[in-house]
């Protein structure tokens, strides 16, 4: 190890910034967090010291920096070019073992600063020894994924009990099992929701409980997104990663399943048109009653919950039942597919809303407002419309939309399988029964197809493979029998 880390307490302490420009001003406002008292010496102040200084923040000498100026200084740091101030500076420190940071330049400096994540008070530090500051930071990028923002007040929720805790368990292993468990079960999801009060209220619990706990566990409504892992919110990742029970259906693709815990159990009660492996209201009872059994249930499903997902009615019965529960919005099929094939679903030119619609046929007949559906300058995007595709065409130039209008169909949008027809609404009937896109496929109509000769920018592996007359072997989705569009 090269440097020692370690956290310096500098609150109401003297601190010297020389230099006056950005750098010095970000590390102003470092110290400033810190609860420095700040005095910066520089003949000019560029812009963001300049507001400092005009809000009070820091005291300013406008001239060169002079011997005698670290009479009183706890910490120093130099932000300046000139090399002349940059040495003396160190050496002077050195003979009063002040500790100074010269900006890069480790080898004039007693300290260095590190890349920092701040969840105060949880501060997470991260330095390569001066080596590469560039490969810091984005291991920084990596913690600040990891550390959820709510960690600073799980801490303070540490804080607050960490002495009944220390009476509750004299044993150190009992009282360290114990803090595992509450920072990073239902308690710790309860102070990250904003719940704080009864993440309270389950410690007062915990430490009240002699033997093992039989509260309620909490049910986790999680959007998978349309395919591509990397489109999970960091949230959907931790709460994934927390599952007793893994309840999923057919949407979901199997590399964002293999994310859940290892050792989870997994339900599956895959929907399918005319083939429920199991209906609404098995789902929904299963729900609350896996979470009855003290479980953290993950309910993940494709897309967003709250889109086209039935997420309201699941979440119904739990609330009805008292059951704690979290709603995490994923990215929808939508969404997903228009990025990933260059259609914007908004555009100034061409759309000024976009609609989304159920395609999915009851009785044999779509019962919509196809009159505002055909409206000029919109885009429609229409879920599970792969079977009612030819009705679809059909009724929206029936309620005066051109056969000309561009439409596309996107299959499996996001993953490797994605593959993008586009056509008019007087074509796409026949290009899809000619092609036979595969479920999940989306129907995107609307001008805006027509950007997509220019805003193209993925292609999945499948398409990529055929280019090359290469085999693809598909596997990122389960194979679960018939689907439903
Ligand atoms: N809650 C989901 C939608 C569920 S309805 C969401 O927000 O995306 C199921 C329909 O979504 C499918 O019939 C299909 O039309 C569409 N869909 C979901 N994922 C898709 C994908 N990766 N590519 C294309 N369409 C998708």
């Amino acid at each position: 190890m090269d440097y020692l880390p370690i956290f310096l307490d500098i609150k109401g302490k003297p601190c010297l910034i020389v230099g006056g420009g950005e750098v010095a001003g970000r590390k102003a406002s470092l110290l400033l967090n810190a609860g420095a008292r700040i005095c910066v010496i520089s003949p000019a102040l560029g812009p963001s010291l300049s507001k400092l200084r005009e809000e009070g923040e820091i005291r300013h000498e406008a001239r060169e920096y002079r011997q005698g100026d670290l009479d009183g200084v706890h910490l120093v740091i130099a932000a300046t070019d000139d090399t002349g101030v940059n040495q003396r500076l160190s050496k002077e420190a050195a003979a009063r073992r002040i500790p100074a940071n010269i900006v890069d330049q480790p080898g004039l400096s007693s300290f260095i600063m590190p890349s920092i994540v701040d969840r105060s008070p949880v501060i997470a530090a991260v330095s390569t020894g001066g080596a590469s500051p560039v490969l810091a930071r984005l291991i920084r990028g990596r913690l600040e994924s990891l550390i959820p923002s709510g960690y600073g007040r799980l801490a303070e929720l540490a804080g607050r009990f960490r002495d009944r805790v220390k009476a509750r368990f004299s044993n150190p292993t009992d009282r360290r099992r114990f803090w595992e468990d509450a920072l990073q079960g239902g308690i710790a999801e309860r102070v990250f929701s904003g719940h704080e009060e009864e993440a309270d209220r389950l410690m007062e619990q915990a430490l009240a409980e002699t033997g093992p706990s039989d509260g309620v566990g909490e049910v986790y409504l999680i959007g998978g997104g349309p395919g591509d892992p990397d489109l999970l919110t960091f949230r959907a990742l931790r709460l994934m990663q927390q599952a007793d029970v893994v309840v999923y259906d057919r949407l979901i693709a199997k590399p964002i399943l293999e994310m859940t815990r290892r050792d989870a159990e997994r339900v599956y009660v895959g929907k399918e048109n005319n083939h429920h492996v199991m209906c609404q209201e098995d789902i929904n009872r299963l729900l609350a009653k896996l979470a009855k059994q003290g479980k953290r249930v993950v309910r993940l499903k494709g897309g967003d919950p709250f889109i086209f997902g039935r997420g309201g009615e699941e979440i119904d019965t739990l609330a009805a039942e008292g059951i704690p529960f979290q709603v995490v919005p994923g990215v929808t099929a939508a969404s997903g597919c228009a990025s990933y094939s260059g259609i914007p679903l908004t555009h100034r030119d061409h759309a000024h809303a976009a609609v989304f619609v159920t395609g999915h046929l009851k009785d044999g007949s779509l019962n919509l407002n196809w009159k505002a559906l055909a409206q000029p300058q919109q885009t429609l995007v229409f879920y599970m419309g792969l079977l009612s595709l030819p009705y679809i065409c059909r009724e929206l130039q029936a309620h005066g939309m051109p056969a000309d209008m561009p439409a596309a169909l996107v299959q499996k949008g996001t993953t490797p399988q994605q593959k993008v027809y586009t056509g008019t609404l007087g074509t796409l009937t026949g290009i899809a029964e000619r092609e036979q896109p595969k479920p999940p496929t989306l129907i995107i109509v609307g001008e805006v197809v027509k950007l997509r000769d220019k805003l193209n920018w993925y292609q999945g592996a499948e398409e990529a493979a055929l280019k090359a007359s290469q085999p693809f072997e598909p596997e990122a989705w389960p194979k679960t029998g018939q689907a439903c569009s």
